[in-house]
């Protein structure tokens, strides 16, 4: 009788598929022209609550460790966030868009497409650009291309809204959702920890970045699933602006956030570089970084990732 229980648990807990693999799926939250000692000055109980159970690095460079041109400004910053490698590969060294090499190094959409075909994969942005020149292998793609400060807040909170209801009704395996709001602030009153703007923006992200993260934990698939989260942003800024600051460290220094189950908490001591959000989420998604692919970041942050 005994074992026949205990047979009958066993069988029960494999065929309701206890012993399965949870379902790795990957959110990057790309907030522009965010300081992170403005983003600790500013409340924020969604992100505070993401580092808790999460990690956190401080001072993510966003200029590469060997020479490379390259502005302090988004095209090659979001280019480095989105494509893995440094300007000297992907081209873009300022916000014109002449000469890059997209095709050679694309957006991590198509490493996810290459490896895994069959990973679903959506993109929202109110920074033209990304959705215009740099994004490619989206099954999804919610592009806007926002113009002024308050422009910017509404098309954020539209962008959220799209993302909440794709991430609700659809299933996709990674998302991207970038919101202009911050740089724009940063851009027309300052950017800095005693600039109130500047500070509500971010606020203001944080409770977007809230909905999409109650979205997920609401799938009615999440018990089964294991998310990696990661936000991160493009540079810094200081008095009304954030180009040539190669040499400014509140432009060039700026942070990294990485939450979910496969997450190792705790601040990350290394090191880490703008390139290292796609490392991270191809490693996550159990994708191998392939040679070929010359990527120049690493996993961070991961439990699997460690040496
Ligand atoms: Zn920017």
């Amino acid at each position: 009788m005994m074992f026949r229980a205990l047979a009958v648990i066993v069988f029960g807990l494999i065929s309701t598929g206890w012993s399965a693999e949870p379902v790795k799926k990957v959110l990057f939250i790309g907030t522009d022209g965010t300081r992170w000692d403005a983003l600790e000055a500013a409340q924020t109980p969604h992100l505070d609550a993401l580092i808790a159970q999460g990690a956190l690095s401080v001072g993510t460079e966003i200029i590469a460790p060997r020479e490379t041109k390259g502005d302090t400004v988004s095209g090659p910053g979001w280019s480095n966030l989105l494509c893995g490698v440094w300007p000297d590969k992907h081209g873009s060294v300022d916000n014109a868009f002449k000469g890059t090499h997209y095709a050679e190094f694309p957006h991590f959409f198509a490493r996810i497409k290459e490896a895994r075909p069959t990973l679903q994969t959506a993109s929202f942005s109110d920074w033209g650009p990304i959705s215009t020149k740099i994004l490619s292998h989206a099954d999804e793609s919610v592009g806007e291309d926002a113009h002024g400060h308050a422009a910017y807040v509404e098309a954020d909170a539209r962008l959220t809204k799209a993302c909440v209801a794709h991430i609700r009704e659809k299933n996709p395996d990674a998302v991207m959702l970038y919101l202009g709001q911050v740089d724009e602030t940063g851009h027309a009153k300052g950017f800095h920890p005693k600039v109130p703007e500047y500070i509500a923006a971010i606020e203001r992200v944080d409770g977007l970045i809230g909905e999409v993260v109650a979205a997920i934990k609401a799938r009615p698939t999440f018990a089964e699933e294991d998310w990696l989260i990661l936000i991160g942003t493009d540079h810094g800024g200081v008095g009304t602006g954030h180009g040539g600051g190669r040499q400014i460290p509140e432009i060039r220094r700026t942070f990294m956030i990485l939450n979910g189950p496969s997450v190792m908490p705790g601040k990350i001591e290394e090191q880490t570089y703008q390139v290292d959000i796609v490392a991270s989420a191809l490693t996550h998604l159990g994708i191998a970084l392939k040679p070929e692919w010359k990527l120049d970041g690493r996993a961070v942050g991961l439990k699997t990732a460690k040496p």
